[in-house]
């Protein structure tokens, strides 16, 4: 039988810290890792019938305590005035830059709303690709799926490169999807350590495809980077990934908590 010569203030020690990395949160979800990023062999998300359009409208206009991030008139509540405004909407304009948005935000609600370019063009990842960084880090992917295939966890509504949406409800290319976003802010410690992670709920014109997912840490591609400090409350970003994608009535409540 082995024994062990170490002392026992030394036990002591390596108990106490044994119990206290015990208690924090584990560095990734399990449910994340199952699958490798961008495992091709994953499952792809079946496509569904969206909820009818006029279905979601009425709960698309802002409640009374939303920001306007864009009401379709101006670029205002954003950094830069680099993406075209239009009829209503605003484009993306390839090689520019993301959309980044004046204020900070932590917890919240987001509603926005996203059209894929017509004709659809290109395959895959290039088929009308953006996406939703909240607080700069945290994409949830926006893809032009009809009757297009991509990894699992890249399709639209995926927190991309981590976990794919539950199932697939896109619109085609030239109709208007619907996003409402329920984001939970990361917490962290003062040793930057992540004691609460990032979460999001999506409901992709009006169909449940996240439900409560934590983020594994900041989005990446072809890997998962661990979580690294930051405020509590950060810019929003819109993606730019060279695909002239529109996007109207962006409106966000904040939550405190
Ligand atoms: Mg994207």
């Amino acid at each position: 039988m082995m024994r062990c010569l170490c002392p026992r203030w030394f036990l002591s020690i390596l108990a106490g810290f044994a119990s206290a990395r015990a208690a924090e949160p584990v560095a990734s979800p399990e449910a994340a890792q199952e699958w490798g990023v961008h495992d091709p062999a994953r499952p792809r998300p079946a496509a569904v019938a969206p909820r009818p359009a006029e279905a979601i409208a009425a709960l698309s206009s802002p409640p009374a305590d939303a920001i306007l991030l864009f009401d379709g008139s101006d670029l205002a509540a954003w950094q830069s005035s680099i993406w075209k405004v239009e009829n209503g909407y605003l484009e993306v304009v390839p090689k520019s830059a993301p959309l980044i948005s004046r204020q900070a935000f932590g917890s919240c609600h987001l509603h926005l709303e996203w059209r894929s370019p017509t004709p659809a063009t290109g395959d895959g990842q290039n088929r009308g690709n953006s996406g939703v960084f909240l607080q700069g880090r945290y994409e949830v992917q926006v893809l032009n799926n009809y009757e297009n295939t991509t990894y699992a966890d890249g399709y639209a509504g995926a927190a991309y490169g981590q976990n794919p949406p539950r199932v697939d409800p896109c619109r085609p290319a030239g109709e208007w999807n619907t996003y409402d976003i329920f984001f939970r802010a990361p917490r962290f410690a003062a040793d930057g350590y992540v004691t609460r992670r990032a979460a999001v709920t999506l409901l992709f014109n009006g169909v449940l495809v996240q439900d409560n997912f934590e983020f594994t840490g900041p989005t990446a591609h072809k890997k998962r980077p661990p979580y690294s400090a930051h405020p509590a409350e950060v810019p929003l970003e819109l993606q730019e990934h060279g695909c002239r994608v529109r996007f109207r009535n962006i409106w966000i409540v904040p939550v405190a908590d």
